[in-house]
């Protein structure tokens, strides 16, 4: 089987013996960085140091900006037809199969995430690589008749340069959720990983030059979000960036852009998702798919359901079952077979959880099982249960990014709903009941971008993901995301100037 998963490889890598080049991948090269500066990449498992990476910053980002411009112009965007194109992403999805083993490990290695886990999201990069592939000579325009002699027709041309700013927690998924849709539609890119997790995107660099795309169209300069992220979101080139983050970032961002070029932004900015549970739920069933919500990577996921609204008639049964799940949960190291659950991924977000659940103590609500991090060196957090949660709580309405559930009692269906919808956030929601008219009737009344209707969350590189309200706007993912990437022109056209 192509792309098959050895542990074996993953500790070989782990031992140093498998290299990732770690320079800035700038017009087809890996070049040093102007300023030759490096940061040390950690591993969460024990914070020891696997590395170092250059650090870009404005004067890089102008450089692969003007690389990835004259690349578009020169010999990508308008002058590669769709079919080449779909055929060099074709190529690429077969490389990251041929190399799974690689990207998983270093992905296990780099976010700490179980390698089982990190497999599954390489799986998903490659699918989603080969989904963009068959769209891109596939993204036709219209032909409108507008009078007898007159018609238009509409073209979906590329942007130019776009931009994609990727955070710490699917770094290598994301990078090819905005990769591969701005590659099918013949935009240029510039990838800026998270400086936490920047090792992925660089091996994904080392792959798309293999597999033949003309020098420039993907870039990826590491960096601080503060300056090599400015900056690209500053520049006058680029034509849009797709942004993954935090809410407080994503309106940076957005005010970025509108002071600068008004560029087109598309921001997925995490959430504070609700999952419905109602009396004719299966219990035992049930808990194991909110497990693969709440705490799948260590709760380190923006569609994470961490408000759980169970309906009184399971309330005590489930809380019970929950908590008995969650300290069941393995957690140790990435490259064993076993592990269910690996650390957060820095101090940083350790220290962020803590302080959330320091809040939670101390407005009153009660730990129904963990509640502080692990034993040993590594950044692991105990999987949390908060119940006798208020409305208001800092814990039950702030996005908080690592292991940690608040459980909320409900009588109704409107009141469930109307729980469901009370926060900022909107992006997915969960529902469980055996009863299908009211999962569809739920569904409908619940405001955000995705519901997932008996299932934990399930990505599909077929089906849009976006949030509604505060949760950010744009999709990745599916056909609406190919929109993202385009901009449509219309021509007129008048088949005699005697008419
Ligand atoms: P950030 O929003 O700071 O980081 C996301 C990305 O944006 C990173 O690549 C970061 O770079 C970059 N960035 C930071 N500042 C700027 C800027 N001024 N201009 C452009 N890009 C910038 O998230 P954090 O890593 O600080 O995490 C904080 C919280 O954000 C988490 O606790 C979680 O709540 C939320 N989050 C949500 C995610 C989601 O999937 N929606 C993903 C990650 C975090 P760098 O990391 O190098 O600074």
């Amino acid at each position: 089987m192509p792309g098959m998963f050895t542990h074996e490889f993953a500790t070989e890598l782990y031992k140093g013996t498998a290299t990732v080049n770690t320079g800035l991948f700038i017009n087809g090269q890996f070049v040093d960085p102007v300023d030759r500066e490096s940061i040390d990449v950690c591993s969460p498992q024990d914070g020891s140091v696997i590395t170092k990476v250059s650090i870009g910053n404005a004067k890089d980002i102008d450089i692969a900006v003007k690389a990835a411009l004259a690349a578009f112009k020169s010999s990508w965007g308008l002058k590669t037809p769709g079919y080449e194109r779909g055929k060099l992403l074709y190529k690429l999805a077969e490389l990251l199969e041929k190399n799974a083993g690689t990207l998983a490990a270093i992905e296990a290695l780099d976010v700490g995430k179980p390698f089982v886990h990190a497999s599954q999201d390489v799986q998903e990069a490659i699918d989603t690589l080969r989904y963009y592939a068959g769209w891109a000579d596939k993204n036709h325009g219209q032909t409108i008749e507008t009078t007898e002699a007159k018609f238009a027709y509409t073209r979906h041309e590329p942007i130019g340069v776009v931009a994609g700013i990727i955070p710490w927690n699917f770094p290598l998924t994301i990078s090819i959720w905005k990769a591969a849709p701005a590659l099918a539609t013949g935009n240029a890119i510039v990838l800026k990983p998270s400086e936490v997790t920047p090792l992925s995107a660089l091996k994904l660099a080392e792959l798309v030059k293999e597999a033949g795309f003309p020098d420039g169209v993907f870039n990826v300069v590491t960096g601080y979000g503060a300056t090599a992220g400015q900056a690209i979101t500053e520049h006058p080139l680029v034509g849009k960036v797709s942004f993954t983050g935090s809410t407080i970032v994503g309106r940076k961002v957005m005010e970025t852009a509108a002071k600068t070029n008004l560029k087109r932004v598309t921001l997925e900015l995490g959430g504070k998702s609700p999952i419905l549970i109602f009396d004719d739920a299966d219990v035992e069933q049930t808990v194991k798919r909110v497990c693969g919500s709440t705490f799948y990577n260590s709760g380190q996921g923006c569609a994470a359901g961490t408000r759980i609204l169970v309906q009184e008639g399971i309330y005590d049964k489930f809380l019970q079952v929950f908590a008995d799940a969650a300290e069941s949960l393995k957690q140790g190291d990435s490259f064993k077979a076993t592990t269910q659950q690996g650390p957060l991924v820095s101090k940083t977000q350790l220290d962020r959880v803590l302080g959330y659940i320091e809040s939670g103590k101390q407005e009153g609500a009660r730990i129904v099982t963990g509640g502080s991090r692990a034993e040993g060196a590594g950044y692991f957090m105990r999987p949390t249960i908060f119940a006798d949660v208020k409305p208001d709580m800092k814990i039950v309405r702030e996005e908080i990014f690592g292991p940690v559930g608040v459980v909320i009692k409900f009588k109704t269906e409107e009141e469930a709903i109307e729980a469901a919808n009370d926060t900022d956030y909107g992006l997915s929601s969960y529902v469980f009941t055996e009863n299908l008219s009211r999962a569809i009737r739920v569904s409908n009344a619940i405001e955000a971008g995705n519901c997932f209707i008996n299932q934990a969350i399930l990505l599909c590189a077929q089906v849009p993901f976006g949030g509604y309200k505060q949760s950010g706007y744009g999709k990745e993912m599916g056909e609406y995301a190919l929109e993202a990437y385009t901009q449509a022109k219309a021509v007129h056209v008048n088949l005699s100037l005697k008419l």
